[in-house]
């Protein structure tokens, strides 16, 4: 077969090559048929009990998790136990047998395809994905049903003197659950039709380190069992059944990066100076107490981005959605404890847009300009009162600085403001220990927020620049959605001015400015960074140690004339000269 190359989304980075191993979806070999009425209970009987076994296949997977499972696993099996016990899949069903005498497999499909249908209705591209999570538990009831339950093979690891080709899994989509079976069968990537940058499996795969591309189109139709696969997780493509001379090169390339990841591994203790002696703060960006461990493995000095909302999000499906403030508190502490004695930084609730605290919420027309962050948070003040509360407490076990997202107005700082106040009046009633002195920062995110940065400085103790949010307001692209990611541009000439005007404007006010979006961790941009003024990073653990890399041969006399030179020109063509000379110094 001649060699062929597929594009998609690159949502973990690195290069895999090996055998494709295709997973096959149960739901392609679905019988149709009509149940006799003698026959009814039977079949009503056959897919109630294939839902309980689902059932407790995900709850002994829940139990059995890895002590270094990637966070985000538990919640994800949680929400499938969640999806399968609402009446909609549970019951909807077994009337549908019932009444239609549909046997279990129809009419199990039918309701997932009707219920896919009204997903592909809704706008909110993190919503539509959810559709997926739905499928993929329909998935295994079928498999049960059908009695295709697929055994992953197991694979042998390679051994120093002995080659064994590994495994690349090719499926349509795969549940964050079956993704667990990557990390004991010498698995080494993974290609799927469906998903995009915010979608379970891509996430999963981020944090497992595997690279892996997805929103491949139809690659499980077009690659076959066992045809040799290149994923470069980087570009986001899939070369299948390379010429030799295509597999040699990417061999090569693959082994330098593990050269290139292991020199890396060197630096963890490294203090991150530039050539001429400045010392660069970096910091781990973290969704829960437990990510503290990465982040001090990869040698962060601390956490410039905690997204408390994680925490709220991990109890969706539970009466109440809201942790209480104990629950908080022990979390905040958790994390503060966790990176002894290195500062904490807690951002606030920021829910809304791709983010919704319950899924099943009406959302917002333009949900990214609506009800989001500190805007849902003032007009929710105990839910707000009570969070304040939770991180001032932690405060009293080790250095925490409170961080709000999504300011814009003078007003919505004063009312945040007065509100840290009330809490601390609170404690101060109660007799509750916290730290008086705590450092008050923004998030600045929002286009308003960089262009009146007075107002900031004079009230707050610190910034912090949201790229991912600021560059999608000043572009006006959704950061969500892929028909227009080619638009999300952070070396847009607008956001660069709004990144060197707050860097600068927090210099020359005398306080600490961090950047805490994705760019943070982009090593292209480290450079331009540091040579607009920046001094703290903060950022996926992942990233870090490259970024240091960058930091340890730049030379700030050198990059603050370059970088200068990128911000004074316009046209893209200049811009991408400005940068490739800033790359050569
Ligand atoms: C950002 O907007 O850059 C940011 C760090 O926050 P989030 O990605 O959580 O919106
Ligand atoms: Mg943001």
């Amino acid at each position: 077969m001649a060699s062929f190359t597929l594009h998609g989304i690159p949502v973990s980075r690195g290069i895999a090559i090996g055998r494709a191993h295709l997973l096959r979806p149960a739901a392609r070999d679905v019988k149709h048929y009509l149940v006799p009425e003698e026959r009814l209970e039977a079949e009503v009987d056959r897919l109630s009990s294939a839902i309980e076994r689902v059932n407790e296949e995900l709850r002994i997977l829940r139990r059995d998790l890895p002590l270094d499972a990637p966070t985000e696993l538990a919640a994800f099996i949680d929400v499938h136990a969640l999806i399968l016990s609402d009446p909609i899949i549970s019951e909807e069903p077994l009337r549908m047998i019932r009444s239609r005498h549909y046997n279990a497999e129809w009419a199990l499909l039918s309701q997932i395809d009707a219920l896919s249908a009204q997903f592909d209705e809704i706008e909110d591209l993190y919503l539509r994905e959810r559709k997926n999570d739905i499928r993929q538990v329909g998935e295994r009831v079928l498999k049960i049903l059908t009695g295709s339950e697929q055994s992953f093979p197991t694979v042998p690891a390679a051994s120093e003197d002995q080659y064994v080709p590994q495994m690349i899994v090719v499926a349509h989509d795969i549940s964050p659950a079956d993704m667990l079976q990557f990390r004991d069968r010498a698995f080494v990537g993974f290609v799927t039709d469906l998903g995009g940058q915010n979608s379970h499996t891509a996430i999963v795969a981020r944090s497992l380190d595997i690279p892996a591309a997805v929103g491949m189109s139809n690659a499980s139709q077009l690659i076959d069992d066992e045809d040799w696969v290149i994923i470069d997780g980087d570009a986001g493509t899939v070369i299948v059944d390379p010429a030799p001379i295509v597999l040699e090169q990417y061999r090569e390339l693959q082994a330098q990066l593990l050269r290139e990841r292991k020199k890396l591994g060197k630096l963890k203790k490294t203090p991150a100076i530039t050539r001429d002696g400045t010392f660069i703060h970096l910091l781990a960006n973290i969704e829960l107490p437990e990510d503290c461990a990465g982040a001090l493995e990869s040698g962060a000095v601390g956490v410039g981005l905690f997204r408390s909302e994680f925490l709220f999000m991990g109890h969706s499906g539970q009466a109440s959605r809201t942790p209480s403030e104990d629950e908080q508190f022990e979390s905040y502490r958790k994390a503060v404890i966790a990176m002894k004695g290195r500062p904490v930084t807690i951002r606030t609730l920021d829910v809304g847009a791709d983010k919704p605290l319950d899924k099943d919420e009406e959302t917002a027309l333009n949900p990214a300009l609506g009800l989001r962050a500190i805007r849902y948070c003032l007009s929710e003040p105990q839910l707000f009162l009570t969070q304040l509360r939770a991180i001032l407490r932690a405060s009293a076990y080790g250095p925490i600085n409170l961080l709000i997202p999504m300011l814009a107005h003078a007003f919505e700082i004063d009312q945040t403001l007065s509100m840290i106040e009330q809490a601390k009046q609170q404690l101060r009633d109660a007799k509750k220990k916290f730290d008086q002195e705590i450092k008050i920062g923004a998030m600045i995110e929002i286009p308003a927020a960089a262009l009146t940065l007075p107002l900031f400085i004079k009230r707050l103790d610190f910034l912090s620049i949201g790229t991912n949010d600021l560059i999608q307001y000043t572009l006006a692209i959704d950061r969500v959605d892929h028909e227009v990611a080619h638009l999300y541009n952070p070396l847009h000439p607008a956001v660069l001015q709004l990144l060197f005007m707050t860097i600068s404007a927090g210099a020359k006010a005398g306080i600490p400015v961090a950047v805490c979006g994705e760019i943070a961790g982009d090593t292209k941009l480290t450079r331009l960074l540091l040579g607009m003024g920046l001094r703290e990073f903060s950022m996926h653990p992942a990233q870090l140690l490259s970024v240091k890399h960058e930091i340890l041969n730049s030379d700030l006399s050198q990059l603050e004339p370059a970088a200068k030179k990128v911000l004074k020109v316009y046209e893209p063509a200049a811009i991408a000269d400005a940068m490739e000379k800033l790359s050569r110094i």
